[in-house]
This record gives structure tokens, sequence and C-alpha cells, in this order.
């Protein structure tokens, strides 16, 4: 889930706990938020670096971390430290219940997602809608979410191949847009990126020359498949006239 999601669901929950806990509602409140800040301790430690512009690039990357050493704070060992540890200290007790919260609301938002996802990648016949590829490696991908709170419907995910999903988080592109944003346009904007940018070399592997990918169409015109340039030369559209020769 977004940290504004959570910011704006934490929010709402301190201002119903208000009237009980008066001004300590602070504490719960922003340990339901601050708990995020493991992701940018792991970031700091794995590719030592500071920023946080990157941290956040990393973290919605296609191939985003999602192991456990990413979120040390999520971890039922951190709750229990803290459970015991706070056991006669009030502070202690509410920052626990704020952690407890953010973390029923991941796993909420991780099972209905999951949910989603498996529905769409049934609906589109584990079929990439962008290039059309037919491969073990797609993946349903959120293209379309409100601005604020997530959305579980199914047309707001999409079948995409490892490819077109890299295209779709790369730097540049958006990886998740607004309901009013048409699937056409969404879908052309990955193609059109999928075909121009060299493929995000994988974490650690910076450096390495990623073999760029070009479309293979129809007579139509229409995107069927994409393959890298060692297997495929000619960049779309520059592909050799024969009626010239
Ligand atoms: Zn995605
Ligand atoms: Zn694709």
């Amino acid at each position: 889930m977004r940290v504004r999601d959570h910011v704006a669901i934490s929010s709402g929950a301190a201002a119903l706990l208000y009237p009980r806990l008066g001004r300590s509602v602070v504490i719960p409140w922003a340990a339901s938020i601050f708990i995020d800040v493991d992701h940018y301790v792991w970031f700091l430690i794995r590719y030592r670096r500071l920023n946080p512009v990157a941290a956040v690039r990393v973290f919605n990357s296609a191939e985003a971390p999602k192991h456990s050493a990413t979120r040390p704070l999520h971890h039922p060992a951190a709750v229990l430290s803290l459970l015991l540890l706070g056991r006669h200290r009030r502070a202690a007790v509410l920052a626990l219940l704020g952690m407890v919260f953010h973390i029923g609301l991941d796993s909420y938002h991780r099972a209905r997602m999951a949910e989603a996802q498996a529905a769409v990648l049934n609906r589109d016949h584990l079929t990439c809608q962008v290039c059309g590829a037919q491969q073990a490696d797609v993946v349903a991908h959120v293209w379309r979410q409100p601005a604020l709170l997530p959305s579980y419907r199914v047309e707001h995910l999409v079948t995409v191949c490892a490819g077109c999903h890299e295209a779709a988080h790369a730097k540049g592109a958006v990886a998740i847009v607004r309901p009013s944003c048409g699937w056409e346009s969404y879908r052309n904007g990955v193609a059109q990126r999928a075909l121009t940018r060299p493929r995000i070399p994988a974490a650690g592997n910076q450096g390495t020359a990623a073999p760029r990918a070009y479309a293979g169409r129809d007579a139509t015109g229409r995107i069927t498949h994409l393959r890298s340039q060692k297997e495929h030369p000619h960049p779309v559209g520059a592909a050799p006239d024969t009626r010239r020769r």
C-alpha cells in the first residue's frame, strides 16, 4: 500500500480515537506511518546511497524488492520486542497499536490485491495486453489507481510480460495513472517506452549493457511481440525496405 494511503487511513483512525486518547493519539498515528522507514534503512545498507528519490525508484520498480529484510519493523519479532519492552510504558503500547494497525492494513491490501491479480491473469488468458506475448513471465500490473486509497477493481489491473512491465515502471514512465486515463493511451506509452528504452539493469548489475527491445508488428501495425536487438537488429520503423533496391 502506498505511503499516502497509509497517511490517509491512519489520519482517519486517529481522528476517531482522538476523543478517547487526546493528544497522545499522535503516537500511534506516527508509528503507523513511520514504520515504513525500515524500507529506507534497508536501501541505505544495500545501496550505500542516501538519495530518498533513488530509494523510492527502487521500491516503485517492476522488480521491487519485497523480501522480509526490506521491512524489519514489520516483522513479528519487532512487534514482540516492543510489546515486551513497553509493557509498563503507555507510549510504547500506543506505538505498538499504530504498528499493528499498519501491518494489518498491509496484509489486507496484499490479500485483496492477490485475489484481483489472479482474476486478471485469468481474464487476459496469461497474455501481455501491451505486446501480445504469451510467456511464463507475465504478471498482473496495476496501471490505474485513484489518487488516494487503493482500488481492487479488475479494470485497474492488466496482464503484461516482463519486458512491458519494466517499460511501465521505467524511470520517466508513469507506472500508475489516474482512473481518468484511457487504456489505449497508456498502452501506447508503455509500448513506445519498451521500444526506445534499454532494459533496466537488475539491482547490483548497474553498468552492464542491456539489450534494447524492438517490436514485431503484424500487417495492421499492431505490436505483436517484442524482441531483443540481438535477434532483430533493425529498429522499429527502419526495417529494410525491400521495394527500393
Ligand atoms: Zn507493475
Ligand atoms: Zn509485453
